[in-house]
């Protein structure tokens, strides 16, 4: 009798521990690092001067690295690229199709992350009117939520609102972002209706006016920045408050005027890396067993390459600050998590040279615009239509139905001249009838990725190809958004519980990273999936 009380009283513990303690092997915490803007070359240009070894050079020597990792579609941008690193999918199934778009049901322009149904909570702006609504895909974090039955805490952070709403997804703890106005860090009533005291006391200590004290010189003296242009190049976009693109940048003033600014400065880099640390603390994430997940962006790079080109000193240097800020994070998780945390660093899409770069070294490129083609002109000279294009976004040219039909025209046959005009523009590489991409005159490998971006609700009836190197932009800068490698190469690097050390220079797509992580977090991969596992990357 007394064994069996015994026996009974080791059920009821056990019964009591299963509750709070799982047997199915877990980290306490994943961090998924997005770059917003980082071309996978950047690993191995900066490599010798990288000067720590705890940032880019020990992702890369104790993780596994998949050095030939492609964005499967295009648009390749920012709020696609953010959806597909955590849902497996692409526009055409996870409806992301860019960071703007027309809606031919709705009849209007449409921003990624935008949701009129919700306030702003923790300012006074419309900057937190967002949510990740016109997403139809779930996340990583959405499927880990659903395994520990809501138990556990999936938090997005960034600068961006779409970079940190998209990556944590429709049921998360919270997504936190970064009010321009405000200089404060602010969420929405979709996620809550006030800010937790953490973020509130965040917010009170006004990081970015003290960095803004520092002004941005170069971390190095600068004749040790051996990889970039010359600092004063006419093709670098200049600062409001710079009278040239040159270092020192003097941010010193900016604090109570102008919350924008830090943005385009490697300081946003490390506010979000504050940010990060009092997130991990104040939500209380990887205490316990229940695996929480961080999804954080770092968009300063993004702003940075636009404005200056990725041979740029700024660009440079904004690296080199990165990999310490690095450094000074996985130091931080290593004290806190021990060997029990799981990280992963990826991009959102990469980036093109500067236009005005690519002319001085004979490269091939340039700044054009389709919109105002001769190919747009001769088909509204034909038709007689004034406003031939109702929209354009992503490359796309969005038909205007209601004025072809009221002037009893064949949507067709304008479209199939509009075409035929395009293409006979020597500015233009190529132009597409969206309806009917199976039959482009393209290589299967570039036509795929065009299908993979194509959503007909969201997307127009004309695509356009500029030759590579061209883009859409000014005089100085330079973008992003085609499917050529400059654009699509990123960097991918697991590191930390669960992950072997190695390197494959395989083909891997972005959407491999998410049912990697599923696998290795043994939960349901996202509902739009259609990435295969990196199972060489798992212990
Ligand atoms: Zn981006
Ligand atoms: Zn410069
Ligand atoms: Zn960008």
């Amino acid at each position: 009798m007394r064994k069996f009380l015994i026996f009974l009283l080791l059920l009821t513990v056990h019964f009591s521990f299963a509750q709070t303690q799982s047997d199915v092997a877990r980290p306490k915490l994943v961090v998924g690092i997005v770059i917003d803007q980082m071309r996978w070359d950047y690993l191995y240009r900066y490599y010798d001067v990288y000067k720590s070894n705890g940032g880019f050079k020990r992702l890369l020597g104790e993780g596994f690295t998949c050095e030939n990792t492609f964005i499967p579609y295009t648009p390749t941008v920012t709020a696609a690229g953010h959806t597909c690193v955590y849902t497996g999918s692409v526009p055409a199934v996870h409806g992301i199709v860019g960071n703007n778009w027309y809606d031919n049901v709705l009849k209007k322009g449409v921003y990624c992350t935008d949701d009129d149904s919700v306030q702003t909570v923790g300012s006074t702006t419309p900057a937190g009117k967002m949510s990740p609504k016109n997403m139809f895909a779930t996340t990583m974090g959405d499927e880990l939520r659903l395994a520990t039955n809501f138990k556990n805490k999936v938090v997005g952070v960034a600068i961006k609102d779409r970079g940190a709403i998209l990556p944590a997804g429709h049921a998360a703890t919270a997504a936190y972002w970064y009010d321009y106005k405000t200089g404060d860090f602010i969420t929405s009533t979709y996620y809550m209706n006030a800010l937790p005291q953490w973020v509130q006391n965040f917010n009170a200590r006004k990081i970015v006016d003290s960095l803004y004290k520092l002004n941005w010189n170069t971390l190095y003296p600068i004749q040790t920045y051996v990889q970039s242009d010359s600092d004063d190049k006419i093709y670098e976009g200049k600062s409001s408050y710079d009278s040239k693109p040159v270092f020192p940048h003097m941010t010193n003033a900016l604090g109570g005027t102008n919350y924008l600014a830090i943005a385009a400065t490697p300081h946003g880099n490390t506010m979000t890396a504050e940010f990060v640390k009092a997130a991990i603390q104040g939500e209380g994430m990887g205490v316990d067993d229940i695996t929480d997940f961080l999804a954080v962006s770092f968009s300063s790079p993004d702003y940075i390459g636009h404005q200056y080109g990725p041979n740029s000193i700024e660009i440079e240097d904004t690296y080199l600050r990165l990999d310490k800020e690095f450094a000074a994070l996985f130091s931080y998780l290593d004290s806190k998590f021990g060997n029990q945390y799981t990280v992963f660093l990826t991009a959102d899409h990469a980036v093109a040279n500067a236009p005005g770069y690519a002319k001085e070294n004979k490269l091939p490129g340039g700044a054009m615009s389709y919109y105002n083609s001769s190919g747009v002109a001769k088909t509204i000279d034909k038709f007689g239509l004034k406003k031939i294009i109702e929209a354009s976004a992503n490359n796309q040219l969005y038909l205007n139905r209601k004025a072809i039909d009221s002037a009893n025209l064949n949507f067709d046959e304008v479209k199939k001249y509009l075409l035929s005009q395009l293409n006979q523009d020597p500015g233009i590489f190529y132009a597409f009838d969206n309806a009917n991409i199976n039959n482009a005159i393209l290589p299967t490998e570039v036509k795929e990725k065009f299908l993979k971006g194509m959503n007909v609700k969201r997307g127009g009836d004309v695509q356009v190809i500029l030759p590579s190197g061209y883009m859409t932009i000014g005089t100085t800068g330079t973008t992003h958004g085609s499917w050529y490698p400059y654009d699509s190469h990123i960097p991918v690097i697991f590191m930390g519980w669960g992950i072997k050390q190695g390197r494959t220079t395989r083909d891997v797509f972005m959407t491999d990273i998410a049912p990697t992580i599923s696998a290795l977090l043994k939960i349901q991969m996202p509902s739009g999936n259609i990435g295969k596992t990196v199972g060489e990357a798992l212990k």
